[in-house]
């Protein structure tokens, strides 16, 4: 199934493409757009607005365009573009067109020089600070500049020769001639060009004067003839804007803004500069370390597309802010894995076990099913032989009243083998135990004879015919539900995010796994391999545990 095949449940955006489609507005015709700045990479927020705007496009036989908005050149680059294009077709989406805000530069540049030639925009000389204190406040209308009365002409001198490089950065500003009394702050003649001798990644050093995002955005949309664009909450103040350039540019295109809230993910964080601040001071490995909430972070753990977007799905599509708990994404993981990933055992901390009444160059292989519900995933060659690994934690000295795995002189199922019977407990000289000595009973592969059960059932390898693995046990990056809520958000770490186990041992068959593709370890939890595996060692990330260890 595709990703846009998939049911989706109504949502008030919905409703209103719906009631467009029945008025023939725009035609009948549907064109959204994703517009990320590529100033990081995308996160699961981004996800969310990634799912809806392709979803209700390809619902509606309409387009979805990739529109990077790229007006900040100091903190933009091609490595982050490349990620955005990347994680978006990762996730399964096809964009109709690929754009940047750059592709506009001239156009806007024309636009800007319309509105100058019909009064609605000026060319200011104030400092930013001087512009900060003329702005007013919430409940003081701001002050006008003495440049505001500039003419036509000087304006347009001024404007050209911003842009040709006469201006130190910073000297001038063009912005548009609204209303220094509106009660909405963003109408009180807001920048709309600044002068900054930067390089882009794109245009290169084409241009020293850059279109600020509010300008840009509803320009972008209307040459591409969007029609609905949808962006978050915090814009819904900005919407007057939108509507006003559009309105005196008579563009040919006018789209629709809806907003809708943004995704709050509890146990992390969804914002680009804080996730730049966990990479860049090193807190985690990289954009795509399996702790981060990144696509590519999500994408290293071993999350599927498919995961992130049910859990897109699942979450619903609002105009009221809340939290969503971490516990939603780890269930639609755990649902999706338990679903889809190949089963197979691996010994996260091995304790030998020296079978002595088996042959000692004997082996057996047993054919274990690669999915206990799907038969049509196939069987898997296990081999058993006379020394083989378990769990520490699956043998007990002094076990707990419930304990259903090995304790001395007790019996325990090897998973798809025999059943053992621990006959001798070897320790070092710190008492630590080392290794177990075990009979097996030829009477029990694969079944309990008559009137013996035997309950606890326990995974194994065979030491021989086993491979080294470093385990990579993550966990929550943050152990404060909501850390955006602190003084620094970085008090919120969680300090055991990561358990490295280098000493754990896996079943042959994995020497083949690719790399992020998702299996469970029985009984210990969905793992993937990760690409820093070498010839000498496996590297395999969990992905999620198996039940939520969080849940209160
Ligand atoms: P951040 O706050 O992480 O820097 P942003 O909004 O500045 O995010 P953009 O690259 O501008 O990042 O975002 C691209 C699109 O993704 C925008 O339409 C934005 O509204 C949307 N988006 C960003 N964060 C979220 C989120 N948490 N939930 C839903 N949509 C989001
Ligand atoms: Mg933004």
């Amino acid at each position: 199934m595709s990703a846009t095949e998939s049911h989706v449940p109504a949502n008030f955006i919905r409703h209103i493409i719906a009631a467009d489609l029945a008025a023939n507005k725009n035609q009948g015709r549907v064109a959204t757009r994703f517009p990320p700045e590529p100033n990081g990479y995308l996160h699961i927020g981004h996800a969310k607005s990634i799912c809806l705007n392709f979803t209700l496009a390809a619902e509606n036989h309409g387009t979805c365009n990739l529109r990077f908005d790229d007006t900040n050149p100091e903190k933009e680059s091609v490595e982050f573009m490349e990620s955005i294009e990347r994680d978006v077709a990762w996730l399964g989406f096809e964009w109709a067109g690929k754009y940047h805000a750059s592709d506009y530069f001239e156009q806007l540049y024309q636009y800007a020089v319309q509105l100058i030639k019909q009064g609605d925009a000026y060319v200011d000389s104030s400092s930013a600070e001087q512009m900060r204190a003329d702005r007013g406040t919430l409940t003081e209308p701001g002050r006008e500049s003495p440049d505001r009365s500039r003419s036509i002409e000087e304006n347009l001198d001024l404007f050209t020769r911003m842009r040709t490089g006469e201006f130190a950065d910073g000297q001038y500003v063009l912005r548009a001639k609204i209303d220094m009394a509106s009660p909405n702050i963003n109408l009180r003649d807001p920048t709309i060009y600044r002068i900054r001798r930067v390089h882009h990644h794109r245009t290169g050093d084409a241009w020293c004067v850059y279109p600020m995002y509010d300008y840009t955005h509803c320009i972008s949309d209307a040459i591409e003839g969007i029609t609905h664009s949808i962006c978050t909450l915090e814009f819904e103040d900005h919407r007057p804007l939108y509507d006003w350039v559009l309105d005196k540019l008579q563009t040919p295109a006018h789209p629709q803004q809806i907003e809708f809230a943004r995704l709050q993910l509890e146990y992390t964080i969804v914002s680009k500069r804080k996730l730049l601040q966990l990479v860049t001071e090193k807190h985690v490995n990289g954009w795509d370390d399996p702790r981060m909430p990144t696509i590519a972070g999500l994408r290293r753990a071993g999350v599927t597309p498919a995961a992130i977007r049910e859990f897109c799905e699942r979450i619903g599509v609002t105009k009221n802010n809340s939290w969503i708990e971490m516990g939603v994404l780890e269930n639609c993981i755990r649902e999706d894995l338990n679903d889809n990933a190949l089963r197979a055992m691996a010994v996260l901390r091995p304790l030998k076990v020296v079978i002595e009444n088996w042959d000692d160059d004997k082996t057996e292989y047993y054919a274990i099913a690669n999915h206990p519900q799907k038969p049509e995933l196939g069987t898997r060659q296990v081999a058993f032989s006379k020394v083989i690994l378990i769990e520490q934690d699956d043998f007990a000295e002094n076990p707990p009243k419930d304990f259903k795995r090995l304790v001395a002189g007790g019996e325990v199922r090897l998973r798809g083998s025999y059943v053992i019977k621990c006959e001798q407990v070897i320790k070092n000289a710190e008492g630590d135990v080392i290794e177990l000595r075990c009979s097996y009973d030829p009477a029990t592969l694969g079944k309990n004879p008559e009137g013996r059960k035997v309950k606890g059932v326990i995974h194994w390898v065979s030491e021989a015919h086993s491979l080294a693995a470093e385990m990579r046990l993550y966990d929550r990056l943050f152990s404060h539900p909501n850390p955006d809520t602190l003084d620094n958000f970085l008090d919120g770490i969680n300090p055991n995010s990561l358990e490295v186990l280098s000493n754990s041992r896996v079943e042959a068959n994995l020497a083949n796994a690719e790399t992020g593709k998702p299996y469970q370890f029985e009984r210990t939890g969905y793992f993937c391999r990760d690409a820093d595996s070498t010839a000498e060692k496996l590297v395999f990330n969990r992905t999620v545990t198996l039940r939520d260890s969080w849940a209160k």
